[in-house]
């Protein structure tokens, strides 16, 4: 299979949600607000693409001032997010995989900055810095895009960071960064819980396809009090209907990693 962190954080989550958005391809709708959001994360990351390659970005950077203001916020860092060519080489949508325990793990870096010596890992937030950033160190992201890299290139693990910009609630509209370097032990960590979940996620596919038994659902309750699926997995109290009417025919991958196009 193919399998990016967002894949695996849901399957941390919860193996039953995996078995329906993952394998069946079930896709949980997002509401109003969420969708909006989104669209304008994903705008910014189509700025930001043509921006790295040198295009024009005014006609994306018009159609939204939050859009504007996160692009002047960049414009303010372009020293440092946009090196000289001579100095170092940059990509943005880069994609990195590798094979493990028979599946493909692929990371898209939203933008990537790769010295002789060292090796930076950008990824752009439209939304606030969290206030507790361990979660996010502790996330598959943080902990697979390092990993993604070592095995695909000459960096040493201590070469590596992961770079997280906020460009919502930063002071007088300053962005925030978040700066996890990577070191061999977390490399080693990583490489560790990665083949526990493929093992236990080949135990359960086998058992799927061969018997139909379903995934384990979540031990954690309180994941299933927001979930779409509590109908269908008896752990909640939306009607069956409500429930059915949420679970629309797309594709849960296509949220969460949306292949750029060039803006015109
Ligand atoms: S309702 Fe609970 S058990 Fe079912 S898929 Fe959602 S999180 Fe998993």
């Amino acid at each position: 299979m193919k399998l990016s962190q967002g894949n695996l954080t849901i399957l941390d989550s919860c193996p039953r949600l995996f078995q329906y958005t993952v394998l069946e391809q079930l896709a949980v709708p997002q509401r109003g607000e969420e969708w909006e959001k989104m669209q304008l994360g994903s705008q910014f990351h189509q700025l930001m693409q043509q921006r790295s390659q040198q295009l024009p970005i005014e006609a994306i950077a018009a159609t939204d001032p939050d859009l504007r203001r996160w692009f002047e916020a960049v414009e303010a860092q372009s020293a440092d997010l946009f090196p000289d060519a001579g100095e170092a080489w940059t990509d943005s949508e880069h994609v990195r995989t590798m094979d493990w325990m028979g599946h493909t793990i692929v990371g898209v870096y939203d933008y990537v900055v790769l010295r002789s010596d060292s090796a930076q890992i950008l990824d752009w937030k439209t939304y606030p810095k969290p206030v507790d950033s361990r979660r996010l160190q502790q996330s598959w992201q943080s902990k697979l895009y390092p990993l993604l890299l070592v095995s695909s290139s000459n960096y040493s693990p201590a070469t590596i960071e992961m770079r997280y910009w906020f460009f919502q609630g930063g002071d007088q509209g300053h962005p925030h960064m978040l700066r996890f370097e990577s070191s061999a032990a977390a490399i080693a960590e990583t490489a560790a819980a990665l083949t526990q979940r493929l093992t236990a996620l080949n135990l359960w596919r086998s058992a799927y396809e061969l018997t139909g038994e379903s995934f384990p659902q979540t031990e954690t309750r309180q994941t299933c009090e927001t979930c779409s699926f509590a109908v269908r997995c008896d752990r909640g109290n939306r009607s069956l209907v409500e429930s059915d009417l949420m679970q629309l025919e797309t594709a849960w991958d296509s949220i969460e990693e949306v292949e750029l196009t060039q803006f015109p």
